[in-house]
């Protein structure tokens, strides 16, 4: 078989990994428009932060090892599903009988002009590069940065702690999309702590340019103009698709793939970042673009690839935060029966739906969140011990005990 792997981030790497454990013979063909090995985009911050090549996670010389004919630096044009081959920007034609589209995607801001130079971007390592190239030159002292997701608030602490002054501009409250106004608050005063100033309510109408071509500030909707020596675009993630256009490779925010992450042509599979699919709890289209997901979806691609017929569970909605100095976790929603403790540093906040966990966020202590993520994936219905589930020790001795209850519905 005759495989073609367009993107080298944990996607496509595990379903690399996953083919060459089950068939020797295949011929991997991967490709990465950027210069490196294969990294995790993670491991990039604490690289950044000690020197320590750590990002590379699978050594450099996976390629070899596997039996892989990666070609990095290698940029897709486009791809043509009708005869079964991909353009690369230099000219040349690759043909595949399985092709994966594993290109991730990069930050953005939905403000005009927040794609053009001056805005830079942390998503890739070429970007992050390009980034910290200007802090260590010293011709970054500044740094603005429109949005508080969660990779906008790790750009904030890293450069903060490189000696940056950084200003983050926050529309309502921080991981709008992952966190509850009360944790959010804590987080939010965790940053202000590191020494970020945040802007609060403030939301920025456009790109402001010097001379037309490069961007210099953010031009606020009071019409007020903030500079800085370096932008950076985060309130979000866009998925890697403008390659796609006129492929007939079905696209909406990402790309569009069934419960096998087969997109509309069936030798054509999406995996990571750039890939929508359904959420394990809500069963929503969603790009859920966090590592664990581009994993298990990179190995689907490779079961079924292999012809095993192997369907996705769908999509994790998780993010933990690891630089804060405080551990955060936020699964799922924020909807639903909310159940509360706070202790000192510690937050336990759990929404329930019908009996079920369908959510939590956990701050200062993070040891449940095993435990109860298992229960909220088995959809285990908690009600004749929820009272017992903010409980510091919660955990598998609660449960082994509990299995005995009648109705706790945990008996095997
Ligand atoms: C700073 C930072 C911290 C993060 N921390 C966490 C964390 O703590 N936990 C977590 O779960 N997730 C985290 N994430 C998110 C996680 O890294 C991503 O979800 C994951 O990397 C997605 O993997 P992927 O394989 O889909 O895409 P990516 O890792 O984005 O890889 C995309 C690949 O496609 C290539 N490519 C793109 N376009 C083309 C093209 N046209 N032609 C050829 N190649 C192309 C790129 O060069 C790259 O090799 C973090 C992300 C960042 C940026």
């Amino acid at each position: 078989m005759n495989i073609l792997i367009i993107g080298a981030g944990p996607a496509g790497v595990t379903a690399a990994e996953t083919l060459r454990q089950y068939d020797r013979q295949a011929q991997i063909v991967m490709l990465s428009a950027e210069p490196y090995p294969p990294y995790s985009p993670p491991a990039m911050v604490e690289y950044f932060h000690t020197g320590r090549e750590v990002h590379f996670w699978r050594g450099q010389d996976w390629a070899q090892r596997l039996g892989v004919d990666y070609r990095p630096g290698t940029h897709v044009r486009s791809v043509n599903p009708q005869d079964s081959t991909v353009l690369l920007e230099g000219g040349q034609s690759l043909t595949y009988e399985r092709l994966l589209i594993a290109t991730g995607g990069r930050l953005y801001a939905p403000i005009p002009g927040s794609d053009l130079p001056g805005i830079y971007n942390f998503k890739s390592l070429s970007a992050a590069e390009a980034l910290l190239k200007l802090v260590k030159a010293k011709e970054a002292r500044t740094a603005l940065i429109v949005g508080a997701g969660f990779v906008g608030v790790e750009i904030a602490l890293l450069l903060a702690d490189l000696g940056v002054q950084v200003t983050q501009l926050v529309r309502s409250r921080v991981m709008r999309a992952m966190l509850d106004p009360e944790t959010a608050e804590i987080v939010l005063q965790a940053i202000q702590q590191r020494g970020i100033q945040v802007l609060r309510g403030e939301d920025a109408d456009a790109v402001a340019f010097e001379g037309q071509t490069r961007a210099a500030g953010v031009r606020l909707r009071s019409g007020k103009v903030l500079t800085a020596d370096v932008l950076v675009a985060a309130t979000g993630l866009r998925p890697n698709i403008e390659f796609l256009a006129g492929s007939g490779i079905e696209t909406k925010w990402g790309i569009r793939v069934d419960d096998h992450q087969r997109t509309n042509f069936p030798a054509i599979y999406a995996a990571g970042d750039v890939a929508e699919t359904v959420d394990r709890i809500t069963g929503e289209r969603y790009v859920h673009a966090i590592f664990p997901n581009a994993v298990t979806q990179g190995q689907v691609v490779a079961y079924n690839m292999l012809g095993w017929d192997m369907a996705y569970e769908g999509a994790d909605s998780m993010n933990s935060l690891k630089h804060l100095g405080l551990p955060v976790m936020a699964v799922g929603l924020m909807e639903g029966e909310e159940l509360r403790l706070r202790r000192g540093g510690i937050l336990r906040k759990l929404f329930l739906q019908d009996g079920r966990i369908v959510g939590f966020r956990l701050v200062g202590d993070v040891s449940a969140a095993g435990i109860y993520r298992s229960l909220m994936n088995r959809r285990t219905d908690v009600s004749a011990f929820k009272q017992h589930l903010l409980e510091p020790g919660f955990g598998m001795g609660y449960l082994t005990e509990l299995a005995a209850w009648p109705g706790a519905g945990l008996a095997a």
